[in-house]
């Protein structure tokens, strides 16, 4: 579902950057984002880091990934991408028009660099990341009017909770 003239959404403080449009009505973001959470909740109890995604279309789930870059020793194994990667075999289409992803935390330059490749439509995170963030923490790839593309992005949906799953991860790293 596509609803250009969506309010900003409101729920659990959500920004929506200037000019940007809401894809799907607020309370679904919540919803979604919850499954994405419950990925990332997997993940850290499979020792990986506690990241999730999942692609939404026409208000349904259709993929959901997890960071697996140490279990499968592979680097470009992050949550986005498997949720892209997932989507594309379910969907059986090279590319993603009309997608949402909702990740758990906002994505680095390659997830967002594939979601443009795939013109992936919006992008819906919970948690910043000042370390690598593509999507306005650090680079903005997201708008960008150089590259052609651009993904409406949505962020803060249950941000506290995607916070402190990182923050567990954090604990345990340090052996606190
Ligand atoms: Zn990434």
């Amino acid at each position: 579902m596509r609803n250009g003239a969506a309010p900003v959404p409101g729920a659990d403080g959500a920004i929506l950057a200037r000019g940007q449009v809401a894809i799907i009505g607020d309370v679904n973001y919540a919803l979604f984002m919850g499954e994405a959470l419950a990925e990332a909740r997997q993940a850290g109890e499979r020792g990986a880091p506690p990241v999730g995604a999942i692609a939404v279309l026409d208000d349904a789930m259709v993929a959901r990934g997890a960071n697996r870059v140490g279990e499968r020793s592979d680097p470009t194994a992050h949550a986005v991408m498997a949720a892209l990667r997932a989507a594309a075999r379910r969907l059986g289409t090279r590319t993603l028009a009309d997608v949402t992803i909702f990740t758990t935390l906002e994505p680095c330059p390659m997830c967002v660099g594939a979601m443009l490749e795939c013109d992936v439509a919006a992008l819906v995170y919970a948690a910043p990341n000042p370390i690598s963030g593509a999507a306005g923490s650090v680079i903005q790839l997201a708008d960008d009017p150089r590259l052609g593309r651009r993904l409406d992005v949505v962020s803060g949906i249950r941000r506290a909770e995607a916070e402190e799953l990182m923050g567990e991860l954090a604990s345990a790293l340090s052996g606190a």
